[in-house]
């Protein structure tokens, strides 16, 4: 019997942002698989296997779920956000690709979340309006000077640029780094957004500008949105500014 295994995103915080589709799925499913902070955020139900495992096993996460999905069982792993967004989805591809034939046959569904990404830029108003990138600031998986070539060409070519995994306490120096390489680009008043644990009961979001931007003000739980060159900010009374990138290109290049 061939088995199932969905690659399921959670969203960014509660139950809320999380799909019919993907709540359906967990319900149905044998056994979840997933790093334990986002197994935490799954109802448990009786008779449901769970095997929470490290933020670093990738690899061998998706292994063990491919294992028990060729087994018959119906498996579901699961990634916060998006699991293609710089999550589990392309491990568990990885390990499709380098496995035995029969990881092929699976019956494979990945099922999209709400990425962090949206999620911030909801909050704040409409920062990706216009043309977007997305970046990780890990330097875990690439080299740092990969990061710096893609920021400059980022922030040159005018993209909105949203910042994924920007600080960890194993990687205190690269968003200081990264917003320095930025201020060589772009003016000191362009728009930045900090959103942390948005969608979870301790969410903070704060917009200040590039020139102003602390890295002290993010964590691991944080996504920051830059804004290019057209990004405006509209004070209001009260609650965050709104910030926002029009529709239409003001100019040929920024
Ligand atoms: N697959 C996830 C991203 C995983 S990388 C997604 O699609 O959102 C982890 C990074 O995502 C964090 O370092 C942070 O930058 C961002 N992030 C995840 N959840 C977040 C949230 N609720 N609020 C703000 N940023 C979040």
């Amino acid at each position: 019997m061939s088995g199932h295994l969905a690659v399921v995103g959670l969203g960014p915080g509660d139950g809320r942002w999380l799909t019919p589709e993907a709540a359906a799925c967990l319900e149905a499913a044998d056994a979840i698989y997933g790093y334990a902070a986002y197994l935490d955020r799954v109802p448990v139900r009786e008779g449901q296997a769970r095997h929470a495992s490290d933020n670093r096993e990738e690899g061998a996460r998706a292994a063990a779920a491919l294992h028990d999905a060729a087994r018959g069982a119906r498996v579901a792993i699961v990634s916060g956000g998006d699991p293609g967004v710089f999550a589990m989805a392309a491990a568990v591809c990885a390990e499709i690709e380098a496995g035995p034939a029969s990881w092929r046959a699976l019956d494979l569904a990945v099922l999209p979340g709400i990425t962090a990404m949206l999620a911030v830029a909801a909050r704040a108003g409409a920062p990706l309006g216009h043309d977007f990138c997305a970046l990780s600031l890990s330097d875990n998986l690439k080299p740092w000077e990969l990061i710096e070539r893609r920021l400059d060409a980022a922030a040159t070519a005018g993209f909105v640029i949203a910042l994924y995994n920007p600080i960890s306490r194993a990687r205190p120096w690269q968003l200081g780094t990264a917003l320095e390489r930025l201020r060589r680009h772009l003016p000191a008043a362009t728009p930045v957004v900090f959103g942390r644990a948005v969608g979870r009961a301790d969410e903070r979001v704060a917009v200040t500008t590039l020139g102003e931007a602390d890295p002290a003000g993010a964590d691991m739980a944080t996504l920051i949105i830059v804004g290019s060159r057209e990004t405006r900010i509209v004070t209001r009374p009260g609650g965050v500014p709104l910030v926002y990138t029009p529709r239409a290109a003001a100019e040929a290049s920024s």
